[in-house]
């Protein structure tokens, strides 16, 4: 059943840019699937929280994607891009050429050994939070029961996320464009 997901990603080693372009490029051509939004590209300080990913500032985003893919599968796909783009898995929280992480599949709850959905540090973290409320500002977190827009209003996270400026112009050159299906 085609379900809506949207899937963080995030850069803070080597050409930010280029991996997120590569990353959301790669989600784009996915079977099944369709790409319906990108948000804006956001430049983020590093959180400490349980990974320790070194000094380097981010690149975040978040993409909407209406897939018919298993949560599973797309987990597996993720990681398969993730190591396509040079990840380091020795090394798996430190500095990332890119992570991908699964927000939302849906509004599925789902609780297993390697995958939690929604993601279990979404609420707290301002460089998911924002791009998500810029996508979708009611999309409503299913166990916490509040819209992206509130999530954002009560994050304790105090670090720094601004807009990158300028936003790369070439950045959907290279890929087709998220307009919804004509049949939607
Ligand atoms: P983080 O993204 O939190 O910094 P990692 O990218 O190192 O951490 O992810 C560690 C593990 O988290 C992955 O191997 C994956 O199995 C697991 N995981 C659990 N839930 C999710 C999710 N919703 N999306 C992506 N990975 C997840
Ligand atoms: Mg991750």
């Amino acid at each position: 059943m085609r379900e809506t997901v949207y899937i963080g990603f995030g850069s803070n080693v080597g050409d930010r840019l280029d991996f997120c372009d590569r990353a959301v490029t790669l989600l784009s051509l996915l079977p099944h699937s369709q790409v319906t939004g990108i948000s804006l590209l956001y430049e983020t300080e590093p959180v400490l929280d349980h990974a320790q990913p070194g000094n380097g500032w981010f690149l975040n985003g978040v993409v909407q994607l209406e897939t018919d893919l298993t949560p599973r599968s797309l987990l597996t796909v993720l990681r398969e891009i993730e190591r396509s783009l040079g990840r380091d898995e020795d090394n798996r929280s430190g500095p990332r050429t890119i992570d991908l992480d699964i927000l939302f599949y849906g509004s599925r709850l789902i609780n297993e050994a390697d995958l939690v959905v929604p993601h279990p540090r979404l609420h707290d973290r301002r460089f998911v939070l924002m791009p998500l409320n810029e996508l979708d500002p009611l999309l409503i977190h299913p166990s916490l029961q509040q819209t992206a827009t509130q999530l954002l209003a009560t994050a304790k996270d105090q670090s720094e996320v601004r807009l990158l400026f300028p936003q790369p112009s070439t950045r959907y050159g290279s890929r087709p464009s998220c307009s919804p299906r004509p049949d939607l």
